[in-house]
């Protein structure tokens, strides 16, 4: 048993779902931290996409405060040509398994981020690679920042204006980009000592049955919990979540994929203002481990 005091885990709160600007979010990790621990959260982890520079500061901070962190990421991956979401809990962040992988990732996401602004400077548009990269030092750059930057430069109104005139899948200046097998993703979570998550299995627009396969499929490779608390989902969508994980006796796990101003419909904590996700989801995943 953890020495967490009785009460806890029927009543404290926690978040294991959150980006930081190590990847896409706006608040440094450290921020995010401290804002869980001012929420009275008891446990956070932070989980950017395809990265675990963040970790370090988040686990520092939470030493600092005396909250939870947990050493978390959140990998891209690919399961019938659509980009599936694997979240990864408790990782040694200096595992050599994952350097590979997370390097071949950054490559990838560098070469097309050079040719996706070339395409802009080549039209006139005044977005060069360097400036991006000055403006966001600490992050993965990708297409939000790019949208952002637009909007910044008056080329558009808004970020959604950017996705869904230039940036957005099939729109002029999109270029796909190259993923990880789904099998791959997880074999790195578990060989860097890490317990794999499938993340928002509903957010993939999959009929049930799909999801229900997708399920199978990712258990056989050895998956142990399904993210079944999520910003998004609908109380219905949560319970039919936790009746498959209790159906084929996986975990469950739950945060808000806070983004900070990225996503401001979000908050820390509470999703779109009702989910919350109690502590005993961390025991039960903890107990998975290894
Ligand atoms: P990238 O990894 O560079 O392809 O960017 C993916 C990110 O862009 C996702 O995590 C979303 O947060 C964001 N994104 C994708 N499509 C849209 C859209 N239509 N509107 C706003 N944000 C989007
Ligand atoms: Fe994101
Ligand atoms: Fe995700
Ligand atoms: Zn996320």
């Amino acid at each position: 048993m953890t020495g967490v005091p009785p009460g806890k885990t029927e009543m404290g709160r926690i978040d294991l779902h959150t980006h930081s600007t190590a990847s896409d979010g706006t608040d440094a990790p450290g921020a995010i931290v401290e804002k869980a621990a001012a929420l009275g959260l008891l446990a956070v982890s932070v989980t950017d996409h395809d990265t675990v520079s963040g970790v370090e500061e988040a686990m520092t901070a939470g030493r600092r405060l005396g909250i939870e962190v947990v050493p978390g990421i959140e990998v891209s991956s690919d399961y019938r040509d659509n980009n599936i979401h694997i979240l990864g809990y408790f990782i040694d962040v200096r595992a050599p398994a994952l350097r590979p992988v997370l390097d071949w990732v950054k490559t990838e996401r560098e070469e097309r981020n050079k040719k996706i602004t070339a395409m802009f400077v080549a039209d006139g548009f005044d977005m060069p690679l360097e400036e991006l990269k000055r403006e966001y030092p600490a992050s993965v750059l990708g297409r939000p920042h790019m949208a952002e930057y637009l909007m910044r430069k008056g080329y558009t109104n808004s970020v959604k204006e950017g996705f869904d005139k230039y940036l957005g899948e099939g729109k002029p200046y999109y270029l796909p980009k190259r993923r990880i097998s789904i099998a791959r993703a997880v074999e790195v979570i578990l060989a860097a000592g890490g317990v794999p998550v499938l993340a928002h299995p509903l957010q993939y627009r999959y009929p049930r049955n799909e999801v229900v396969e997708m399920i199978e499929y990712t258990m056989g490779l050895g998956i142990r919990a399904l993210e079944c608390y999520y910003s998004e989902h609908t109380p219905e969508e949560q319970e039919w979540l936790l009746s498959q994980a209790e159906r084929y006796g996986l975990g469950v796990s739950g945060g808000s994929d806070y983004h900070g101003t990225r996503k401001t419909h979000i908050s820390l904590g509470t999703g779109m203002g009702g989910m919350a996700v109690p502590y005993s989801v961390l025991e039960n995943l903890k107990a998975r481990r290894g």
